[in-house]
């Protein structure tokens, strides 16, 4: 018998894979010094969070008379001011390079660097945001955060040592790790997916699904290992496609009302997931495999919760008026989703993810 899944592939596609050296497996951080050496790179600045100074401090000690000094000043949503000041210290300290360590904070400061200089960067990711994957750069100036790609924002190469993560609290690991579901989502209904974007999209839910229920519990020690695994694939996705209504609906909540990134993809997702799905059939039958269910809008939600993610917009710090504002922010301006999107949708999805509870099932026909 033929499948009919055969006979409705998506066969009109650019497929353009980004050169990125990838070097994955506990213990790879060790190498750090060999891989900015491999590219020949001399004088690096080190670039985390303050609170992963730490961290910053054993990259400098790892890469030795390599290193030149550590820029701890990378926060979530990079502001301008903080990027200027971060270039100046890369020109005054006359690098050639930088590394950074840490989650899409870190990673963002020094794209923002690369950008800015044209300076190479090598990234040792700590979360799952996937951001080390993509030639995603923003900035963000009095609350309005603005994204652009650029070949300059592409990492030469990341390690992804599952060691790094073993302190990430398992709550904001879980929140990670459905951001990273986020974009394995997005990419199976954007309009640049192919083939190989579809399996890589559907292989990352996979690994997501197994590894985020076993985040808290620290005796399955490969979960960190398949998470990393799933945020990789997923960031490549993101790399390679342009995201919808989900993105948009989190970028309007981060940028414009300070919500966190990672639990704000957590939560909203489910909602989006439900809306979407029923319109885009093959990325609805990819998530039916990935995640075992025939509701994959609430699996993500039981997948979330169950993994103790129990956050809603409203104890997320949003109020119930800014609701309205978000949604005329969400529709101001049109992008690409498989299903039309008007401002009485986005109502609907953001009072859902206000209230929290599980995903409203929805069907367009
Ligand atoms: P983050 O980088 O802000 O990290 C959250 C917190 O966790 C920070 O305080 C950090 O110091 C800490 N932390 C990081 N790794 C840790 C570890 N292993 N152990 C303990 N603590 C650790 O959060 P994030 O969600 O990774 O990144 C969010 C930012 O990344 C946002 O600004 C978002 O817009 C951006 N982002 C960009 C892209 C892109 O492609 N450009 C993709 C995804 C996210």
């Amino acid at each position: 018998m033929t499948s009919t899944r055969y006979l409705d592939p998506q066969l009109d596609f650019v497929h353009e894979p980004l050169p990125v050296r990838v070097v994955f497996g506990a213990g790879r951080f060790s190498g750090i010094s060999e891989e900015v050496s491999r590219l020949g790179l001399r004088r690096l600045l080190v670039v985390c969070t303050p609170g992963k100074q730490v961290l910053g401090e054993s990259a400098a000690r790892l890469l030795g008379d390599r290193a030149a000094g550590i820029c701890a000043a990378a926060q979530m949503h990079v502001q301008t001011d903080t990027a200027e000041a971060a270039v100046t210290q890369a020109r005054s300290l006359s690098v050639d390079g930088c590394v950074a360590i840490g989650g899409g904070s870190a990673i963002g400061l020094a794209k923002a660097i690369a950008v800015q200089t044209e300076l190479p960067f090598v990234c040792v990711p700590t979360t799952y945001s996937g951001s080390e994957m993509t030639s995603i750069w923003a900035l963000t100036e009095n609350g309005e955060k603005r994204t652009s790609r650029s070949p300059l924002a592409l990492a030469r190469t990341v390690i992804y040592d599952p060691s790094l993560t073993t302190n990430l609290p398992s709550t904001f690991a879980v929140a990670s790790g459905m951001n990273a579901l986020a974009h394995a989502v997005e990419a199976l209904y954007a309009p640049e997916s192919s083939p190989i974007i579809a399996l890589l999209a559907e292989e990352s839910a996979r690994s997501l699904a197994v590894a985020l229920p076993a985040l808290r519990d620290t005796t399955v020690s490969n979960a960190r290992a398949l998470a990393f695994r799933g945020s990789w694939l997923a960031g490549m996705c993101l790399g390679a496609t342009t995201m919808s209504l989900h993105h948009k609906i989190c970028h309007v909540l981060g940028g414009r009302f300070g919500l966190p990134h990672a639990v704000t993809h957590a939560v909203v997702l489910p909602h989006v997931a439900s809306f979407n799905l029923p319109a885009s059939r093959d990325a609805e039958a990819a998530l039916r495999r990935a995640l075992s269910s025939n509701h994959p809008g609430t699996a993500l939600h039981v997948l979330a919760s169950a993994a103790g993610i129990t956050d809603t917009l409203q104890s997320l710090g949003l109020s119930k008026q800014d609701i309205a504002t978000a949604a005329d922010d969400v529709v101001a301006q049109p992008y690409h989703n498989p299903r039309p999107v008007d401002r009485d949708a986005v109502l609907a999805i953001l009072s859902a993810a206000w209230h929290g509870g599980p995903p409203e099932r929805q069907s367009d026909h």
